[in-house]
């Protein structure tokens, strides 16, 4: 089950990723996630892409779709595997392909998850983060049990540096800008399942689930 799920920041992509891999027991690649543990960890990739996170830049391809190949050559991805946060261009997208291809793979489904932008300012400022295990809350439409503390650990929730209202602002534009090319590459590809992000995160996983559900042999 090879699978890319997209949609723009705040959209609910996270969410929707832990309940995929949860159900499915495939490995969820975050790009995202990756970059930011390097940099928890001071490595070279760490500090190279801390120099663009900070920005709200992309990180180069190279690098990306390095890090990328090297962790779906693990052991895990042979069942499949959920990317969140790559492809973010077009060489990134045809990289993957070439990727895929020649492990005799081919991506399933792009889950793209679609929520109009208006909401997604309210949404974006609104979202905690476990430091320790990366679940993610949302202070209105997904609260933790005990306020600010994680579910699973009980670690003090954070808000994420780039989830700050300025760079919420340019992080959405550089975004929709972005992700409509990838939209219609994997259109054309027929890979693309559009759902509408704009309801309970129960329901949207429903509609996910089910679509899934027909790859399972
Ligand atoms: P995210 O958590 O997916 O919003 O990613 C946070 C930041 O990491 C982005 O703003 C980029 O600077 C970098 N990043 C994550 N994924 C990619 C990617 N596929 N290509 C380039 N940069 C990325």
């Amino acid at each position: 089950m090879n699978l890319i799920l997209m949609g723009l920041p705040g959209a609910g992509k996270g969410t929707q990723a832990e309940k995929i891999v949860e159900k499915y027991n495939i490995p969820h690649i975050s790009t995202g996630d990756m970059f930011r543990l390097a940099i928890k960890e001071g490595t070279a990739l760490g500090q190279e892409a801390k120099s663009y996170m900070d920005k709200g830049e992309l990180v180069p391809d190279e690098v990306t779709i390095g890090i990328v190949r090297e962790r779906l050559s693990k052991p895990d991805c042979q069942e499949g595997f959920l990317l969140d946060g790559f492809p973010r261009t077009i060489a990134q997208a045809d990289a993957l392909e070439n990727l895929l291809a020649d492990m005799n793979e081919s991506v399933d489904y792009v889950l793209h998850i679609d929520v109009p932008k208006e909401q997604l300012v309210e949404r974006l400022t609104g979202r905690r983060v476990c430091p320790t295990c990366g679940a993610t809350y949302h202070v209105i439409f997904n609260p933790p049990k005990e306020e600010g503390k994680c579910d699973h650990d009980g670690a003090e929730l954070i808000q994420r540096e780039d989830d700050q209202p300025e760079t919420v602002k340019k992080r959405l534009e550089v975004n929709v800008e972005q992700a409509q090319p990838l939209l219609d590459f994997y259109q054309d590809k027929g890979y693309l399942v559009t759902f509408d992000g704009d309801r309970n995160i129960d329901d949207v996983f429903v509609d996910i689930d089910k679509k899934l559900g027909g790859l399972v042999k």
